[in-house]
């Protein structure tokens, strides 16, 4: 048999899957993902035969076979009943309840391998922070904290071996619905999709929050053109990307306040985990829909914000930089644990 080549990982999500691989430095295959439909509608065996097909159409395109293939991480959105075995999830079809997708799938590759495929099953958040955390620690042991904020806020902690704080049930560092202190922000407890009523930090800091925190704030601008308009609270919301990098002012106070409470829950989880990066991640960090003077805004107002909670040598340690990976991240990143676990 001959020695494994590469490490392939999948990224599920709920409408496309995607399949990157690393080879045995860490460095990318390719940085040209494969996506397929994930076509979870059509029951468990769709779901793996688009898996399978994506990974055969890769590993072709990038000159390689079965034999080069060590093993398989699968990135995948929980809840997770125990490792590898999904909950009931609300993206995903009743179907999904219940199936042990780890083994599911690891019986399929070794059938297409002709030898046994180990497969790691994992949380997409936390399997994205590895791939970001391989970018900023380089060679170095340091350990990563990456947050996320997108329509929910991911949160992922990479330890010194490089891989993700999962817990027992694969739902470790789901720091977003960890409550955000409330007297020091000014605002009432809003509600968020979890359920629970204590301030989720994720309501404060991501899009699924927005339509709350612009209403408290439009009802302390009532001058603004958005406090008139007729236009749906979704479309409203939508527009403050751009009407920040416009220069507006109410726009820019939305963004300066999620940036200063996502700056005290760096602060809160630092407190846990002593981390030596801070990766921001989500699309408020990516390069093609926000400025660099905007980024850079966002970034220094949640440094300066985390700044008085830290202990005073974590304030001078901790080094904060954007994301750099966008939507390759999970899939990279699962490739990575399969890696680093073999
Ligand atoms: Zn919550």
């Amino acid at each position: 048999m001959s020695e494994a080549k590469i490490y392939i990982g999948t990224d599920s999500g709920a409408t496309t899957s995607k399949v990157g691989a690393v080879k045995l430095d860490g460095t990318p295959v390719s940085t040209k993902l494969s996506q397929k439909p994930t076509d979870a509608h059509k029951g468990r065996d769709a779901v793996l035969d688009g898996w399978m097909a994506a990974i055969e159409e890769f590993i072709a395109e990038n000159g390689y076979g079965w034999a080069d293939v060590g093993g398989v991480g699968l990135s995948i959105p929980g809840p997770f009943l125990a490792p590898g075995v999904l909950g009931e999830a609300a993206n995903l079809p009743k179907d999904m309840d219940g199936w042990n997708v780890a083994a599911d799938y690891a019986a399929r590759l070794s059938k297409a391998a002709g030898r046994p495929i180990k497969v790691n099953v994992g949380n997409d958040g936390n399997y994205g922070g590895v791939a970001e955390a391989r970018l900023v620690r380089g060679e170095g042991r340091g350990t990563v904290l990456m947050l996320a904020p997108g329509s929910g806020l991911g949160v992922a902690f990479v330890d010194d071996r490089g891989l993700p704080l999962d817990g027992d049930s694969l739902v470790g560092m789901e720091g977003g619905h960890m409550p955000l202190p409330l007297q020091l922000v000014g605002m009432p407890a809003f509600k968020c999709g979890c359920g629970r009523d204590w301030g989720c930090v994720e309501a404060y800091t991501t899009i699924s929050g927005l339509p709350q925190l612009l209403a408290v704030m439009l009802e302390r601008h009532p001058e603004h053109p958005l406090a008139s308009s007729p236009a749906p609270i979704k479309e409203k919301v939508l527009s403050l990307r751009t009407l920040a990098q416009k220069g507006d002012a109410l726009a820019n106070e939305i963004f300066d306040f999620q940036a200063k409470a996502l700056g005290i829950h760096v602060a809160n989880l630092a407190m846990a985990v002593d981390p030596e990066f801070v990766v921001i991640g989500g699309g408020l960090m990516d390069p093609e829909s926000t400025t660099d003077a905007f980024r850079a805004r966002y970034l220094k107002t949640l440094e300066e914000a985390a700044k008085p909670y830290l202990w005073p040598a974590q304030r001078k340690k901790i080094k904060y930089s954007a994301a750099r990976l966008g939507e390759l991240s999970q899939a990279i990143g699962a490739a990575l644990v399969a890696l680093y676990s073999a």
